[in-house]
């Protein structure tokens, strides 16, 4: 059971503290493919969304001065009851406890691996020097869109949280075959004529400090993405025919 003064990821308070086993003193770095179906089962029975994995590069690991090398993305999809809400605080805060609803499972997860021998460790989700979003795209298995989301095969609203770990042979992707958003979103644009904020420059790049996404919970963009409204595979399909007229 996570404590009742758990006081959340987010906003404001340090990451409290709910792992209840420790890290192996010799921790395993191999794990049997039957072991992390049974943690993948594990993650999924809580409607987490899937796994990605990243293995972070050398120049990765000394531009953010981390010392670990493999990593656990689990990830989740928000709540469409809550994207479609008018933008307010409120709708803020219940992304916030959504998040955190999600997040107290982690520790369970990390739990599970200590106990079968490897060490894990979740990576604080307002971690300063790290960025999430960097160790996200060293998976391979992601991209990130013209509008600035995160975008997964799983979906465009796909929230996440990481675990680094001493396991060394997940199933780490080397190549991405998401590459064509770029070029699927130069075509598109949608994001920019839409934003109530113009949160775009002059060359139609992203500003975060015009959006108003985590303040005021605005998702206007993101409800008329296509990568939204007919999903990450129909969008290829529609890709794939328009590259080759
Ligand atoms: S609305 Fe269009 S340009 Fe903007 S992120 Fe979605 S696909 Fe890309
Ligand atoms: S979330 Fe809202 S403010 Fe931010 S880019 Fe999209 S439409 Fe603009």
């Amino acid at each position: 059971m996570i404590s009742s003064s758990f006081e959340g990821f987010r906003y404001h308070k340090p990451l409290p503290n709910f792992y209840k086993v420790e890290n192996p003193k010799n921790p395993k770095n191999e794990i049997s493919e039957d072991l992390l179906n049974d943690f993948s089962e594990l993650v999924l029975k809580y409607n987490f969304s899937g796994l990605s994995y990243s293995k972070l590069s050398d120049e990765f690991k000394h531009e953010f001065n981390t010392d670990f090398d493999n990593v656990i993305i689990i990830k989740f999809l928000m709540g469409d009851n809550l994207i479609k809400m008018e933008k307010s605080r409120e709708k803020c805060m219940l992304m916030d406890d959504e998040f955190q609803d999600y997040g107290v499972h982690v520790y369970e997860f990390a739990d599970f691996l200590r106990e079968k021998g490897f060490k894990a460790d979740l990576i604080h989700p307002l971690a300063d020097d790290l960025s999430m979003r960097a160790v996200a795209l060293q998976s391979n298995d992601c991209v990130i869109t013209r509008s600035n989301m995160c975008l997964f095969k799983d979906g465009i609203t796909v929230g996440f949280f990481m675990i680094h770990t001493s396991i060394e042979n997940l199933p780490f992707k080397s190549e991405n075959d998401m590459c064509w958003v770029e070029d699927f979103c130069s075509t598109c644009g949608v994001c920019i004529d839409r934003c109530p904020e113009n949160a775009f420059d002059e060359n139609e790049k992203f500003q975060r400090k015009l959006c108003t996404a985590h303040r005021e919970g605005c998702n206007d963009c993101l409800l008329r993405c296509p990568f939204y409204r007919r999903g990450y595979d129909k969008v290829k399909k529609r890709y794939d025919r328009m590259v080759k007229r």
